[in-house]
């Protein structure tokens, strides 16, 4: 029986940072559903822009196209021992989704709670830059890169910005979150299976109380 850990938090938590370590450190792949959806920019047909225009506006993506994806990827033969998602479930439909699922791969879900307060989220999102070949991801307030606005490793690639991280749709975003998945949280924390992280210290402290989330949550599935 293998683990899906579930990252959830509030947009701009650090759930994309933690998942990049874990996905290093620990082999399984990352599945993020927002990254799903921005690799459709390449794409023409109309459902990739309606798509495109429902993340601009920050509203989320309908729950059945969102939970294909996420069964289509998670069938995927790199994710059988396992995998991180990184912005799914987002709904309590997707939630149920997420259930069945894991059942039918006969995996356990491990939800972890990144933590931040509301003031700190706007300014990790507003200020947060990402090196488009290695996704690095940086924060021009907290995190900013060694020469002004490219990658450390990549010297010749300009950080870019998200589309969806200018002030206007980062509102949107935070009061969706608030609307839409809060309940989820609730859901988790009342069924015991939620475990909850500081997410306002450094990553690296961060990514070791999560790796204590996870050992607690592995004795307790035995
Ligand atoms: P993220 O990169 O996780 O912040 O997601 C960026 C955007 O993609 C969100 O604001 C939504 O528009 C869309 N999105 C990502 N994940 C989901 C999801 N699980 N359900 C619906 N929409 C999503």
């Amino acid at each position: 029986m293998a683990n899906i850990i579930v990252l959830m938090g509030a947009p701009g938590a650090g759930k994309g940072t933690q998942a990049r370590l874990l996905q290093e450190r620990l082999h399984i792949p990352q599945i993020s559903t927002g990254d799903i959806f921005r690799a459709l920019k390449t794409s023409q047909t109309s459902l990739a822009q309606e798509v495109l225009e429902i993340m601009e506006r920050g509203q989320l993506v309908p729950d059945d196209l969102t939970t294909q994806l996420v069964r289509e990827r998670t069938a995927q033969d790199d994710a059988r021992n396992g995998y991180i998602l990184d912005g799914f479930p987002r709904t309590p439909a997707q939630a149920g989704s997420l259930e069945k699922l894991a059942a039918e791969q006969g995996h356990s879900i491990i939800p972890i709670l990144i933590d931040v307060p509301q003031d700190f989220l706007e300014k990790r999102m507003t200020g947060r830059r990402n090196c488009p070949v290695c996704n690095e991801i940086y924060n021009i307030y907290f995190k900013p890169p060694q020469n002004d606005n490219v990658c450390d490793f990549h010297p010749d690639a300009q950080l870019v910005q998200r589309a969806d991280d200018n002030v206007e749709t980062v509102k949107t975003r935070l009061s969706t979150y608030e609307k839409k998945t809060q309940p989820l949280i609730e859901y988790y924390k009342a069924a015991g299976l939620l475990r909850t992280v500081d997410g306002t210290r450094a990553p690296e402290a961060i990514y070791e109380d999560v790796k204590s989330a996870l050992s607690v949550a592995k004795m307790s599935l035995q």
